[in-house]
Formats: structure tokens, C-alpha cells, sequence
């Protein structure tokens, strides 16, 4: 039997915690994307790290969409890392984090000083405020110089999905 390589490239991982479990995604959501809306092991608090979500198309979307509003209806569900791919789909697309809460992204960030680009996890509520979102969000240190590094990117777009979060 021939193994579909959309779907042998996309890898979901439990991990129990002391209060509900935490799944981590890692590849490409498409269609034909298996994510684990009945699995055995889904439990509440439950946290999602997206960190490892490479792409997503436009039918993956729909499959996210549908795994996440029947999920975030059965309890509370926390996103952690939020990668740019998906944090682009959460401003596009009204209701696509269902009711989920989103808690952290993996933002685009370049150094002052000696231009690297790198990736800075910004927490909601913390670096980045609802009510303020379009301001840009705080400089991170460059991991390879230590130098300031800013935001790469329009924060009046990237977090405009902050508004709609519950
Ligand atoms: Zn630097």
C-alpha cells in the first residue's frame, strides 16, 4: 500500500499534562488532513501547539476550521505558537480559530542591527494588547548579535485577529 505524502507528513502528538492534555501539529494541513477531532486521548483544558504547522491551503482550512469550532465547544482550548501561515488565515477569515483562545504567535522579527531575520514568540495580552494591536510590539533581542530586533511586518494586519479573540 502506497502512503499518501500529504497526509504520512503531517504528525499529531499528545502529551498529558497535570490538568488536561497538550497536542502539538506538526506539516502541511490540507484536505486530506487527519486532525484528531474524536481521538481517545483529546481532553480538556486542551492545549494546541501550532509551532510545527508549516502550510496551509485553502480546503485545509476548511478541515481546521471544522476540527476547531466542534472542539472549542466541548471545553476550553488554548493556542500556543501560532505560526505566521496560520495567524494570516485567523485575519483573513472571521471565525477561524472558532472558540478558542489564542495565547501565544511565532512573529516575524528583523535585527536592527545586523538584519537576521528570526521568529519571536509574542504572547497575547502581554506583548501584543487587543486594544492597542495596530501599535508595533516590542523589540526582542536578536539571537545572533543581541542587538535590538523589530517587528517585521504591518501589526495593524498581522494581529488584527486579537479583536475577535474571546
Ligand atoms: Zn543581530
Amino acid at each position: 500500500m502506497k502512503a499518501d505524502p500529504s497526509v504520512a507528513s503531517f504528525q499529531v502528538e499528545f502529551h498529558r499534562q497535570p490538568s488536561g492534555v497538550r497536542v502539538a501539529f506538526r506539516g502541511f494541513i490540507n484536505e486530506s488532513t487527519q486532525l484528531p477531532i474524536n481521538h481517545r486521548d483529546l481532553a480538556f483544558p486542551l492545549d494546541i501547539d501550532l509551532s510545527g504547522v508549516t502550510l496551509i491551503n485553502s480546503m485545509g482550512l476548511r478541515t481546521w476550521m471544522l476540527f476547531i469550532v466542534d472542539v472549542s465547544k466541548r471545553g476550553p482550548v488554548t493556542l500556543h505558537r501560532v505560526p505566521e501561515v496560520m495567524v494570516r488565515q485567523f485575519c483573513m477569515v472571521a471565525g477561524s480559530h472558532g472558540g478558542a483562545v489564542v495565547r501565544s504567535v511565532l512573529a516575524p522579527y528583523r535585527c536592527d542591527a545586523c538584519g537576521a531575520a528570526s521568529t519571536q514568540e509574542l504572547t497575547i495580552g502581554v506583548d501584543v494588547v487587543p486594544a492597542t494591536y495596530s501599535k508595533p510590539p516590542p523589540r526582542k533581542p536578536c539571537a545572533r548579535c543581541a542587538a535590538p530586533s523589530s517587528f517585521d511586518d504591518i501589526a495593524d494586519a498581522f494581529f488584527s485577529f486579537t479583536l475577535a479573540t474571546p
